[in-house]
C-alpha cells in the first residue's frame, strides 16, 4: 500500500528580487510502514520536501497524494483536519510548550482537535517511551533525550498514519540519538506508521529502510 506519492513536485521561494528553486521536480513513493531517511547538504530542500508532504506549505507545481487524497486540492479547513489527524510531527528542538506539564503537552494535539483521550493508549505509549514517571513534570526539568521521547509520544497520541521528523536526533548525543531512533523505529512497527525523517547523520540514516539523497532540490541516485 502506497501511503505517500509525490509527483513532479517543485517549490520556489521568492526573496526580494530573487527566486530560490528549493525543489525541482521531485518524485517519491512511500509505502505503508516504510522508514525513509532524507539526507543531503544544508539548503538542498529537505525541510521544504517534508513540509510539503505534511501539508504545511503550498507547492509551486506538482502533487502530494497521501492515502489516495491530493492534499493540495483540499480546502484550507480540510487541510487543517488532514494535518491534525494523519500526520505526527517531530522536530529537532522538540517544540514542547514550557508552561504546561509533560502530560498536557502529549495531549495537546487531541485537545486541538476536540478528541477524547484514550487512557489505555496514553498509558501504553508513555510506558513504551519510558516517560511515565515524568507526566507531571514541566519540560524544562527533562534531558534532551527525555524531551524528544515526550515529543514522540505527542506525535503518536493522535494515531497518525505518517510521522514526519526533521532532524529528530540533531540535538542529542550519540548514545541518546541511537536510543531515540530505535524507539521511533519500534513505534513505526508497533503502530503501523510510515516514518519520513530528515537527518544529517549517516549512522542515523543507516537505520532507515531506504535513503533519499537530495541535492539542489533534486533526488539523486537510485531510490
Ligand atoms: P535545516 O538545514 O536544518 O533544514 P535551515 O536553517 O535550512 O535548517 O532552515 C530552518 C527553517 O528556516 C526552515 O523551516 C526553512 O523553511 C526556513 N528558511 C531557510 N532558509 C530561509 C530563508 N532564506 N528565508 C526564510 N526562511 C528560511
Ligand atoms: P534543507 O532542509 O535541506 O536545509 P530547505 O528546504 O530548508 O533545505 O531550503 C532549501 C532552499 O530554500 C534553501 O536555499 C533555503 O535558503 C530556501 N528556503 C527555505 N525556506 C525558505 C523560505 N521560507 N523563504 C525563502 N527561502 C527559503
Amino acid at each position: 500500500m502506497e501511503v505517500v506519492k509525490v509527483k513532479d513536485l517543485s517549490k520556489i521561494y521568492i526573496e526580494g528580487y530573487t527566486k530560490v528553486m528549493a525543489l525541482r521536480g521531485v518524485n517519491l513513493s512511500v509505502k505503508e510502514k516504510e522508514f525513509i531517511a532524507i539526507v543531503g547538504p544544508s539548503g538542498s530542500g529537505k525541510s521544504t520536501l517534508l513540509n510539503l508532504i505534511g501539508g504545511l506549505d503550498k507547492p509551486y507545481e506538482g502533487r502530494v497524494i497521501v492515502n489516495n487524497k491530493d492534499i493540495y486540492k483540499m480546502s484550507d479547513e480540510e487541510l487543517t483536519i488532514f494535518r491534525r489527524r494523519e500526520i505526527g510531527y517531530i522536530f529537532q528542538f522538540y517544540n514542547l510548550i514550557p508552561s504546561i506539564t509533560v502530560k498536557d503537552n502529549i495531549l495537546l494535539p487531541l485537545e486541538l482537535d476536540n478528541r477524547e483521550v484514550d487512557s489505555k493508549y496514553l498509558d501504553e505509549i508513555v510506558s513504551f517511551m519510558n516517560i511515565k514517571e515524568m507526566l507531571n513534570f514541566y519540560p524544562s526539568s527533562l534531558s534532551g533525550g527525555q524531551k524528544q521521547r515526550v515529543a514522540i509520544a505527542r506525535a503518536l497520541i493522535t494515531k497518525p498514519s505518517i510521522i514526519l521528523a526533521d532532524e529528530p536526533t540533531g540535538n542529542l548525543d550519540t548514545k541518546t540519538a541511537k536510543d531515540v531512533i530505535n524507539l521511533m523505529k519500534l513505534s513505526v512497527l508497533k503502530y503501523h506508521q510510515t516514518l519520513i525523517m530528515i537527518t544529517h547523520d549517516p549512522t542515523i540514516a543507516a537505520h532507515a529502510d531506504r535513503t533519499i539523497n537530495l541535492v539542489d532540490g533534486r533526488i539523486i541516485g537510485g531510490n
